[in-house]
């Protein structure tokens, strides 16, 4: 058995953490077992999908690398396979049309509360031997029922959660082909129009079952509807050979992992109204793909002690074992800490390629300037002081933008006693060749003539030059400016 796996996004927003956290579980899956990893969009919300949210999912998929073997594949595309097992269903009564208005439920459900009952679709067009129909309505366009097995049990071993168990009569006929509200489907074809749209529990199945997923990982919400699932998926299997065209027989229903849910670290459920849970905004906020990986990665699964590995580490490990069955909590600082380490590994090429954008989309002067000439170094130096690439470009900006030392700083450092050092340190700097060990010769120089020490002229140029108190070895400092900058912010002494 060649082990598939595939995430499934709805593309009505950004790609959500947890189900970042789902891809990278299922693609490190798949590559654990030299299986294949498959992307679908489920676009079948008509109503809330959008194609900027396509784009935006698929971004970010790239960025974090996780690379999928097929796909993407669009569930809209596939309108045509979903009405076609459908009528395979209703050929076989394990599927059936449902004539019931709105109205009309929304009374059966008002009866049934009045009653003190649960809210349940009654069958009322679920055919039965011997059973008779009431009269086809005029003008109301019929939904597609899942005829459920009315005795009976659903279980499943969950990879995650172990055995579940629910019985069937706890389960409605499910809705598996609907018709959107009129305004959402102007734009859709003909047949999405007269035959209905399928509903998630319903495409998912028929999907599943098409693309031969073996491993099904994904949030615990969507536990409840995985009983739906298989006996949809048991239908399905149950139908004559033949009707199926393509599947083989000898398939079987895939295994379920359900993960759990990430809280916020207030304890709540994480959500949009509490941070950031997009990809994207951490893209945004300066993190590292690789330290995103590794930091979503061990919310919910473990090596060990491990804490920081590679994607081939975790390929190698993630064997579907150690996943937990409690929620994690989103850990801001651990998070800053994996990408504090991944931005000191990471190569001053990429990091420059990255803060130069960062630049850019503020606005920053010179940035061309900093790209041919220190940028680069300037990021070997100042990585290992910052958590982001938003702060290493905070960093690298004084070399262009102008600093505005507090008055705190000014009076601490550049004091009346330091004051004539540094006028004599910017003379000496105006003549001197413009590299490191030189303005370490001229500091030392200084120093000498004016008998004072490193301690206190040091944080004097870093607060007027570089507008804070603390920075790297200031000579290697200095030498990333242009001479005229330096000069320009040491002459108000
Ligand atoms: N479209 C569903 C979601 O985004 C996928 C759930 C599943 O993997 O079956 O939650």
């Amino acid at each position: 058995m060649t082990v598939r796996t595939r995430i499934a996004p709805s593309p009505t927003g950004f790609l959500h953490l947890g189900t970042a956290r789902t891809a990278l579980y299922s693609w490190a899956y798949a590559r654990h077992h030299g299986g294949q990893f498959v992307l679908r969009i489920e676009d079948t919300d008509v109503a809330r999908s959008t194609q900027d949210s396509v784009q935006q999912i698929l971004a970010s998929m790239r960025w974090l690398g996780l690379d999928a073997d097929e796909g993407p594949v669009y569930q809209m595309q596939r309108l045509a396979r979903y009405h076609e097992v459908a009528e395979q269903l209703i050929a076989a009564g394990l599927a059936y049309r449902c004539w019931c208005t709105p109205e009309e439920l929304d009374a059966m459900r008002e009866a049934q509360r009045a009653r003190g009952e649960k809210t349940h679709y009654d069958g009322r067009w679920r055919p039965e031997p011997g059973k008779v129909l009431p009269p086809v309505p005029a003008g109301v366009k019929p939904v597609v029922r899942f005829r459920n097995p009315s005795d009976g049990e659903v279980s499943w071993n969950d990879l995650v959660k172990g055995p579940i168990t629910i019985a069937n009569r706890e389960i409605d006929d499910l809705i598996i082909l609907r018709h959107p509200p009129e305004e959402a489907t102007a734009e859709l074809p003909e047949a999405a129009r007269t035959l209905g749209v399928p509903t998630y529990n319903y495409a998912v199945v028929v999907d599943d079952w098409d693309m031969r997923i073996t491993h099904v990982f994904r949030g615990d919400e969507h536990v409840n509807n995985t009983p739906w699932q298989i006996n949809i998926f048991r239908a399905i299997m149950s139908l004559p050979e033949g009707t199926i065209g393509m599947l083989a027989r000898d398939q079987r229903l895939p295994q379920y992992g359900h993960l759990p849910i990430i809280l916020g670290d207030d304890g709540l459920k994480l959500s949009k109204r509490r941070g950031a849970v997009s990809v994207t905004a951490y893209e945004e906020a300066g993190y590292l793909p690789e330290a995103m990986l590794n930091y979503l990665a061990r919310l919910g699964w473990s090596h060990g002690d491990e804490e920081l590995f590679s994607r081939e580490q975790m390929v190698a490990w993630f064997d579907g074992s150690h996943l937990s069955k409690s929620p994690a909590q989103w850990d801001p600082a651990k998070l800053a800490w994996v990408n504090a380490h991944y931005l000191k590994q990471a190569d001053d090429a990429r990091l420059a390629a990255l803060v130069a954008a960062q630049l850019r989309a503020r606005g920053a002067p010179e940035v061309e300037a900093l790209v041919a000439g220190p940028l680069a170094p300037a990021c070997a130096l100042f990585k290992d002081r910052c958590a982001t690439v938003v702060e290493l470009a905070d960093w690298v900006a004084m070399l262009v933008v102008a600093v505005a030392p507090s008055q705190a700083d000014l009076d601490t450092h550049v004091t009346e006693a330091v004051k004539p050092a540094l006028r004599t340190l910017r003379d000496r700097l105006s003549s001197v060749d413009w590299d490191r060990t030189t303005i370490a010769q001229a500091m030392k120089e200084t120093l000498a003539a004016h008998t004072l020490k490193m301690p206190q002229l040091a944080p004097a140029v870093r607060v007027l030059v570089c507008g804070r108190a603390q920075t790297p070895s200031i000579d290697a400092v200095l030498a990333l400016f242009t001479r005229e900058r330096v000069l320009e912010r040491l002459q108000h002494v």
